[in-house]
């Protein structure tokens, strides 16, 4: 009987192991199809599901930014406003504050007018409680970067109308709309006199934020809830880009990777139920197969079909089981990182999320082996994507010799440390050891907020 149970959920995990697989032939097919996609997406506007979306951003920052700035971040978890005094080159950012406030959930699924309204009144706040002891203040029109890290078609540097929402926002009366006049107009009515400087996304912000620091940074990535990649390419290499070069010759490209799709993405049973459920079905896939969101959720729902298939996890209601997005991926991470001889962790979080007591070391084991083959095929999927950028820029290729610099920002990146060394192995398992060397990862925090405040900065002077 015990024996049967354990065949069965060893099946189970042998078939997504399988499924899963990512080798290195298979990995350096989905780099050479994100490549294709992304010459598609430049080309013609909807030429790629990778849209490639022009960011107006043709001047990253240099360090020699000075004045003050302010920033939104709306994309994430929770909202944040910020501030930051730059003094040049040697003083850099002299001063900075934020202020993070979380989104009331009713309103990320309710009207355009009442987020806006949310938001402008929450920078309000800060600017009264901010300014009011602040030593640099003067009475110049202060100017704003607002990261919205959500696909928006711009056609400009500070405006752009929002195609559609992605994470847990769903907000109808808002798609098609300029986000940056809806700003503007909430913040007018709380009487906030701030110009709006530049729209960006949280991963061209990133992009900005690693350059800043590192004049070698040319890719930025986003490895938190959602994924994204930016970077800086060739403009007279940019079919669809209309009108007169930009002066410095470059373009950032914000490329909404995490719409990618392709047939040779490694898709299991488990992702195609967990897309069909979703939000936004049939989009995001890439960002469905890699990003914080969502890997919690797959292994719940392998864990969901062992039980349904096995008695290993004793006598358990699947109620707990059954309950969408109840393991979150810090709980995957804390999982995977047990070190313990008897994985207490792991029987803790089996405990608390899910209401599994009681499991046997090998049923802990195995419920390690599926966080490790979920993750790792999200390390090396996002691995794959870097490469095909630096590819696509003619970076760490033969006879290249500069130094590429990837700056990532986001939660995944940044606490799971699997997570992080499966894909820096993976880039040097795809890039080769020699070109590999050109090629450093470098986490890069709070792109999203300070990097629009940078861009707002850079775009002034
Ligand atoms: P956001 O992407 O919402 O802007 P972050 O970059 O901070 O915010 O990323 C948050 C995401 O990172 C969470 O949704 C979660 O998926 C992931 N995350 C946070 N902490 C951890 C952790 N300890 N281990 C693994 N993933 C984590
Ligand atoms: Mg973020």
């Amino acid at each position: 009987m015990v024996a049967e149970a354990a065949a069965a959920a060893e099946r189970v995990v042998a078939e997504l192991r399988e499924a899963c697989a990512a080798s290195a032939a298979r990995l350096n097919e989905v780099a050479a199809a994100m490549e294709a996609e992304m010459r598609a997406g430049l080309r013609e506007e909807g030429g790629s599901k990778v849209k490639m979306i022009i960011s107006y951003v043709d001047n990253l920052p240099t360090g020699n930014e000075e004045g003050v700035f302010y920033a939104l971040d709306l994309g994430g978890t929770n909202f944040r406003v910020l501030r930051v005094h730059l003094a040049g080159k040697e003083k850099r950012v002299a001063k900075r504050e934020s202020k993070e406030v979380s989104i009331p959930p009713h309103l990320m699924s309710g009207n355009a007018s009442e987020l806006f309204g949310f938001i402008a009144s929450a920078l309000a706040k800060y600017i009264t409680s901010e300014e009011g002891h602040s030593s640099v203040f003067d009475d110049k029109q202060r100017e704003l970067g607002f990261t919205f890290s959500f696909p928006v078609r711009q056609t400009s540097i500070a405006s752009g109308t929002l195609i559609k929402w992605t994470k847990a926002f769903s907000i109808d009366d808002a798609v098609g709309e300029d986000v940056v006049a809806e700003l503007q107009t909430a913040m007018e009515k709380q009487g906030v006199d701030m110009r709006v400087a530049a729209l960006i996304n949280d991963t061209v912000g990133t992009l900005a934020a690693g350059r800043y620091n590192d004049e070698d940074v040319v890719i930025g990535v986003i490895l938190g809830t959602g994924s994204n990649a930016a970077y800086v390419e060739e403009a007279s290499t940019i079919p669809k880009l209309e009108g007169e070069l930009p002066k410095s010759g470059n373009m950032v490209i914000n490329t909404e990777w995490g719409n990618f799709d392709s047939s040779c993405l490694p898709i299991t049973e488990y992702d195609q139920a967990l897309d069909e459920e979703s939000l936004n079905p049939g989009e995001q896939i890439f960002e469905k197969l890699i990003s914080g969101m969502y890997l919690g959720e797959i292994v719940r729902r392998v864990l969901l079909k062992i039980a349904s298939q096995s008695s290993i996890f004793g006598n358990v209601s699947h109620t707990k089981l059954k309950t969408r997005f109840i393991l979150r991926t810090p709980d995957i991470s804390a999982m995977h990182h047990d070190d313990t001889p008897d994985l207490r962790i792991v029987a803790e979080k089996l405990a608390d999320n899910l209401k599994i007591v009681d499991t046997s070391l090998v049923t802990r084991k195995m419920v390690v082996e599926i966080c490790d083959i979920v993750t790792s095929r999200s390390a090396r999927l996002a691995a794959a994507g870097i490469v095909g950028i630096l590819r696509k820029i003619g970076r760490a290729v033969p006879g290249d010799k500069r130094q590429s610099v990837v700056a990532i920002d986001g939660g995944l990146f940044e606490h799971y440390a699997e997570f992080r060394k499966c894909l820096e192995s993976t880039l040097v398992e795809l890039l080769g050891e020699e070109a590999s060397k050109s090629v450093a990862v470098k986490l890069t925090k709070d792109g999203s907020g300070l990097g629009a405040a940078l861009i707002a900065a850079a775009q002034s002077q």
